[in-house]
């Protein structure tokens, strides 16, 4: 009897129908139990998700952690950290912002907005950079420009690839024109680093915008993005007061960048590990 089909083994709750405490009031539920698709809003038991973060509703991609991305990119155990203990100088004396940097620091266990070093990505040695957008929006200073140019850097002199998993808010305002020149500081690395004739994939996960897309993000030999992601230069209300046009609703979404050429290809993040790997496979020169 379809009564007693059951149709879904994921369980949908509204967070109204949750037990309450007669007490208080408040839901009893443990922090994380449940996450909420920002998507098709259903909420779903955070281990549904699983490692991947996806909704298993309407396969959302859900923000993650760098530490997070790792975790799903790297092979197990292979990743070398590098490039911490680089320290910004707060040039503007702006107000609040060594606090503001600490308690980033300290809610996501990152020294700053992005994780760099070397790993193995299905066995084949990668330079790697991963943003952290819970960092300040993984919004780009001197310490995050610093980060990058030196993996450029060090992939140019030790003949790697460089795998850049992107996610920003754009230049960090609090360093006002330092930040805006690490754009130019990492793209001169990263050509350094095309003409030693190496590869370097971005892969561009939500959101990715400002100075990062109009810098290292857009520079890759290939460009994967997830999809629905948000990838954009300017905000689309800006873009819209100025053009004074309606823009369309998949305006700087990854489908919509990849139809006019800026994206080669979206990959779902539950394939996204087996495409890198074929993908640095076959640039990997010893196999030539
Ligand atoms: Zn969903």
């Amino acid at each position: 009897m379809a009564l007693f089909k059951k149709k879904n083994k994921y369980i949908r709750i509204k967070p109204n129908h949750l037990r309450l405490d007669t007490q208080n009031a408040t839901p009893e539920v443990p922090d994380e139990l449940f996450a909420k698709c920002p998507s098709c809003k259903y909420t779903i038991y955070t281990k549904d998700l699983g490692r991947e973060k996806v909704c298993p509703f309407c396969s959302y991609n859900f923000r993650i952690s760098a530490l997070e991305r790792l975790a799903i990119v790297a092979d197990e155990d292979s990743f070398k950290e590098l490039f911490t203990g680089i320290e910004t100088t707060n040039p503007l004396d702006f107000p609040d912002y060594m606090a503001k940097l600490a308690t980033a620091k300290s809610k996501t266990g990152l020294d700053e907005a992005v994780l760099t070093g070397v790993a193995t990505i299905k066995g084949q040695k990668t330079a790697l950079a991963i943003m952290d957008s819970n960092f300040i929006m993984a919004s780009m200073g001197m310490v995050v420009g610093e980060k990058i140019t030196r993996l450029f850097e060090y992939a140019t002199v030790e003949k790697l690839p460089v795998v850049i998993f992107t996610a920003s808010g754009g230049a960090r305002m609090q360093e006002g024109i330092m930040s805006l020149m690490q754009m130019a500081k990492i793209s001169a690395a990263v050509k350094r680093h095309s003409n030693a004739g190496l590869l370097y994939i971005t892969v561009l996960t939500d959101p990715t915008t400002g100075g990062v897309t109009a810098s290292f993000a857009m520079l890759g030999d290939i460009i994967l993005a997830e999809p629905q992601t948000l990838i954009g230069f300017a905000g689309r209300r800006v873009i819209e007061q100025t053009v004074r046009e309606n823009l369309p609703d998949d305006f700087q979404k990854a489908e919509f960048l990849q139809a006019h050429g800026f994206v080669d290809k979206i990959v779902k993040r539950t394939a996204l590990v087996e495409v890198l790997g074929q993908i640095l496979t076959l640039h990997d020169k010893e196999n030539e």
